[in-house]
């Protein structure tokens, strides 16, 4: 196996690798907005997002960053001894604000003890030069990766979604961090309505074109608290069943190259607020399954990329 007892680089290993220890995400609240919420783009938001943006599992945001790390860190603690950690600003658009404000929230998170590292989520449409600017310092000074949600390459799909912006916004976006030579991974997601199987593997072929470093592949969840809800209740769409996905995975694995990091293969699902798919609830078969099927199939990550 390349990558330790995974047919895949998973973001474990990948960490693991470069660090020489357990690396752990706190997620964290950073108290910012979204435009896509606020009016500058829509009110709406995406057709997914929950009331939380999408930080489902971050920890509170009227506690201060440093808190929150600290929280984090007690919370892991129990699993594993002696972990680094990656603080993971995830809620809502992480690089949306001034840049002052940014930049004491992004210091203050990686001066804290055993944070060997930041991740930063947000739009491609809102990296301005000033914010790309700080980004480069803070790659300077830690570990950096800038999470993009881009969710998928269909553009009427995007529409649909109320995305908000185009896919040449999000080519331009990819070109500037790299230029900056920072970590870029991008999150798609599987099983949005109307999509066939076509669609999501061309949305994986399509980021994975771009010198990227990492993929997220999310498995879409109807939230009780998102109006894709709504729509759900109705006009209804078909919900992508545990065989489905799993076959869908399998081959969009296939189709990635190795040096890119896989970070997340299903997703978690908030249990209280989970309408569709509930046999997501159970992550560890899932994985399980799409252990078993690639190991029956002699499948690995770029399987489809190799001249045979
Ligand atoms: S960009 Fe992110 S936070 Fe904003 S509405 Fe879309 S998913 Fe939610």
């Amino acid at each position: 196996m390349l990558w330790g007892d995974k047919p895949y680089n998973s973001l474990n290993y990948s960490l693991k690798n470069k660090f020489g220890t357990k690396i752990a995400k706190i997620s964290i609240d950073g108290g910012f907005t979204c435009p896509n919420r606020d009016g500058t783009k829509s009110f709406g938001g995406c057709i997914f997002c929950s009331s939380k943006g999408s930080g489902d599992f971050a920890e509170s945001r009227i506690m201060p960053i440093r808190e929150q790390i600290e929280k984090g860190k007690e919370q892991t603690a129990k699993k594993w001894k002696n972990a680094k950690y990656i603080a993971y600003f995830q809620s809502y658009t992480n690089t949306y604000s001034s840049v002052s404000d940014l930049r004491k929230k992004y210091y203050e998170a990686i001066n804290c003890d055993d944070i060997c590292g930041i991740a930063i989520a947000t739009r491609p449409d809102c990296l301005p030069e000033d914010v790309l600017e700080l980004l480069s310092e803070i790659n300077e000074k830690t570990y950096l990766w800038v999470e993009l949600g881009f969710q998928t390459a269909n553009e009427e799909t995007a529409k649909f979604i109320n995305r908000g912006y185009t896919n040449d916004i999000f080519e331009k976006a990819i070109k500037e961090l790299k230029n900056r030579n920072i970590e870029v991974v991008v999150h798609t997601i599987l099983g949005l309505p109307n999509e066939s199987h076509e669609d999501m593997i061309n949305t994986v072929k399509y980021v994975t074109s771009f010198p990227i470093d990492g993929i997220k592949l999310q498995l879409l969840h109807v939230l009780r608290d998102s109006r894709l809800y709504s729509y759900y209740i109705n006009k209804g769409f078909h919900i992508l069943s545990q065989e489905e996905y799993t076959d869908i995975i399998i081959e969009a694995i296939e189709n990635i190259p190795e040096n890119v990091v896989i970070h997340r293969l299903t997703g978690d699902g908030n249990r209280e607020n989970l309408i569709e798919p509930l046999w997501s609830l159970d992550k560890r078969g899932t994985l399980n399954l799409i252990h078993k099927k690639m190991r029956k199939n002699n499948s690995f990550q770029g399987k489809k990329l190799k001249k045979m």
